[in-house]
This record gives structure tokens, sequence and C-alpha cells, in this order.
């Protein structure tokens, strides 16, 4: 029995009912091939989620699909030919199609595959039953593992054997635990979580990009801590990310940048909350910041994502609760309003993570470091280079930039008050006690 049984209907809305999906189904029908989608679009849609990307599986070769898009001028990316996944591109989105396959033979990270005319063998080579329900363009469901009850009921389960599973490939491990993030009630699947366990050592030897990929996905669910936790109770994290271990930080960055702060520039943050998570077990600044550049080495983020992280572990243990007015004003023009939340975010939660609670006082205090963030308007220091030089206050070369550094310090000391003439005065003064000091 390879074809499948309809068990169920949904009502197709979003890019299910857009023109140009319309159209791809209607290519490959024409071509003489049989199409549903799969995968994400039908989990998300049996949660009335919002639906963006299009996963599709379908009977015809890639090389054929792909013949049959370009005839009715849609665009095609051959991304995956080989395991059988071509890329649709239409201004409704993005759709992958992929061939009915099976995996023929698998070493942990890579597989082999055989196409098939089996929609049941399909099924059964995907990871979760919630992620091998197909759809038909009209709404029509097969759900061959009753995946829409462990959906309804918050279970990420395996399909087949999970140790076996998880053998064929080991990133279906962090898959696993971003599934629980997002759709898995607690406590985790006790079968499935033991055979990640089982499987852990197996990560070493998955790419450090798609690691980061999960980890990313993982930590952009609304709560992953709990999550987080299971990963570090199951051994999983102690394999790839021994660095990563607070949860205790991350249960109270979770709630501040989705729960407790209404200010629109703050939402939840993969790598703000990466960074909660990190721990160094050492406390010196400098020691931390190279553990923090090791970090974003082995995850391979992004130039802008190390700055951005190494700047927040760096500014965050020089926020205090209790600073000064003009401490916060120095803050935000030295580092701008989104590292400076960035840091008070970072600082807050590891201070609220560890006893004694923090007091109401004290919770406001913090509160009001986010509000001189979003209060901050941008100033320049009025004076430049050229005003120097062309008062004649100093020849081009290094001392301008020691006057203007100078002028800097006696401008932020003064609550950004002094204009140009005040400042040229300041630097007069400089100068001639200086020259005074040379006589
Ligand atoms: P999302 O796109 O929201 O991250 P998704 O479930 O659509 O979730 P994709 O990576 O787009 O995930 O994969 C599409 C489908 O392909 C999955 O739903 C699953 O059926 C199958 N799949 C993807 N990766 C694996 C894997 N490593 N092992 C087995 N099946 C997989
Ligand atoms: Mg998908």
């Amino acid at each position: 029995m390879t074809a499948l049984e309809p068990t169920g209907r949904l009502q197709p809305y979003g890019i299910m009912v857009a023109d140009d999906t319309a159209r791809v189904f209607a290519a490959i029908a024409q071509h003489g091939g049989k199409a549903r989608y799969v995968g994400g679009i039908v989990r998300d849609a049996l949660l009335k989620r919002d639906l963006v990307d299009v996963d599709i599986a379908c009977d015809l070769a890639p090389e054929e699909t792909q013949t049959a898009l370009e005839k009715a001028g849609i665009r095609v990316l051959p991304t995956g030919l080989k395991h059988g996944t071509i890329t649709a591109l239409t201004d409704a989105g993005t759709y992958e199609i992929t061939t009915l396959r099976v995996d023929v033979e698998t070493d942990g990270r890579h597989a082999e595959v055989a196409f098939t005319d089996s929609w049941l063998a399909d099924a059964k080579r995907r990871d979760f039953t919630f992620n091998a329900i197909y759809c038909d363009p009209d709404g029509t469901v097969y759900d061959p593992f009753d995946g829409e009850t462990d959906l309804r009921e918050g279970r990420v389960r395996f399909i087949g054997v999970a140790e076996n599973r998880i053998a064929e490939d080991y990133l279906r491990i962090l898959r696993f635990f971003r599934f629980q993030a997002w759709f898995g009630r607690p406590p985790v699947d006790p079968v499935g979580a033991e055979a990640c366990r089982k499987g852990a050592h197996g990560l070493i030897d998955i790419s450090a990009e798609r690691i980061r990929d999960e980890m990313f996905k993982l930590l952009r669910s609304r709560s992953p801590a709990g999550t987080v936790g299971d990963m570090i109770g199951f051994g999983i994290l102690p394999v790839i990310l021994p660095q990563l271990a607070r949860t205790d930080c991350l249960r109270i960055m979770q709630w501040l940048d989705s729960t407790a702060l209404a200010d629109p520039a703050i939402t939840p943050d993969p790598l703000r909350r990466l960074a909660a998570l990190f721990q160094t077990g050492d406390d010196g600044t400098d020691d931390n910041l190279a553990a923090a550049e090791r970090l974003a080495r082995a995850l391979r983020l992004s130039n802008e994502q190390t700055d951005r992280f190494a700047a927040m572990v760096a500014q965050a243990p020089l926020i205090d609760p209790e600073m000064s007015a003009d401490n916060i004003r120095r803050d935000l023009y030295r580092i701008g309003p989104d590292a400076f939340r960035d840091a008070v975010l970072l600082a807050w939660s590891t201070r609220a993570a560890v006893p004694p609670r923090c007091s109401r006082q004290e919770n406001e205090q913090w509160q009001s470091l986010i509000d001189a963030a979003r209060n901050w308007q941008p100033v320049k220091l009025p004076i430049q280079g050229r005003d120097i030089l062309a008062a004649g206050l100093a020849p081009a070369g290094p001392k301008i930039g020691e006057l203007l550094k100078q002028a800097e310090e006696y401008w932020l000391d003064h609550g950004f008050e002094p204009d140009q003439n005040e400042l040229k005065t300041y630097i007069v003064g400089l100068l001639s006690a200086g020259a005074q000091e040379t006589e």
C-alpha cells in the first residue's frame, strides 16, 4: 500500500490560495505529475499560523518538475537536484519542491537517495510525525502517522525507531529539540530524548553552520529556556556547546524580551538570547571576551553578529542599575541606544537570575535604563577638526585629534551643553596652559 488515504481536511489560506501557488500546482499537473503540500506549511496551517515558505512533495523527477515549471514561465533554481529538490520562485513566495524519495544509504550526515513513486515511503523517511502530513491544494489532508494528534498534544515523536532515525542523520537531534521548543508541551517525549542522549556523540561531525542555524531557530521560539535545559540535561549541549549553560539567565531574558517590557524596540532576539545563555565560568572581562569570540568562531557567526555579540559581553559588566544620569548619557553617546539596550538586557538578566530577587525599586532602576535608550536623541560633538584648523588653533596633524578628544571629554562632563564657541575657548585655554607648562 503505497498511496495515502485521506484523513481530514483543512481550509487553505494565505500563500496556499495565491494565484502563483495555483500556477505551480497547475504546471506540475499539466506535465502529468502529482504534487502535495508537506512539512512546515501543512503543520503551520493546521495550527493556523502565518504561512511563509512552501514545501511541496511531487512524483515527477526533479528535472521534469523543472521543465514543467519553466514551461509555465516560473523561475526555478536547481538547489538540490541530487537530493531531488528544486526551488521555484514567484512573487508570492518560495517553493521547495522535492521528488518523492527514500534514503538508500546514510552515514549520519549525508544521504544517498533514490526516487520513488510511493507516498508512504516518502513519509517514512521524514523525521517527525507532524512533519509528514500531506495536503492537496484543495485542503484534503493525508496524515499517515497521526501527526495531527501529536501536534495537538504537543508531542514531538520520531517516525520509526528513534535511535535508528538519529543514526541516519544526527542533525535530527537538534531538530527534535527545536520542534519541541516551538510545538512541544513539556515534558519532552522521553523515548525521543533518550535516543538523542545516546546519539549525542554523532553531533560532533555536524557542520558548525547547521548547528548555528538550528540553535538560532530554537532561540527564536517564544520561550526556549525549558527546552535548552532539556538539551543540557540530556547531554546534547555539553557535547557541542558546553559554554551555553545559563538557562537561568535565558529564562529572565526571554521574559524581558517577549513579555515584561512594553518597548517596541525590544523583541525576542536570538543573538541576545545566546549571549544570556553563554557562560564562561570566568568573570575576568578579557577572558570572557576571548571566550565570546571563540564561541562566535565556533558558530561561524557573521562579522556583524560577532561584533554585536562581543560588544554585549564586553558592555554588560559595565552596566549598573544605579548608574548616574550622566553616565547613562555617556554610554548612550559612546555605543548608541541599540548596543546600550543589549547590554542593559544582558546585565539585567544576569543580575535577576541570581538571588536575592530584584526589589521593586531595583527593577524600576533597570527599567529606567531601558527608558533612557528609548528617549535618547542622538547628539554630535559641535566641533570638528576642520573648525580647529580654520580657527588657527593648531596645524594639521595629530595635535588636532588630541585636542578634539579633550574637547569631547569636556563636552561630555558638561552634559553636552557647551557649543562650538565655548569649546574653542576651552581649547584656547588648554593650549595656553600647555604653553605655560613648556616655558
Ligand atoms: P521550517 O521550514 O519551519 O523550519 P520544516 O518542517 O518545513 O520547518 P524543512 O527543513 O523546511 O523543515 O523541511 C521540510 C520537511 O522535510 C520537514 O517537515 C520534514 O518532513 C523533512 N525533513 C527536513 N529535514 C529533515 C531531516 N533532517 N530528516 C528527515 N526529514 C527531514
Ligand atoms: Mg520548511
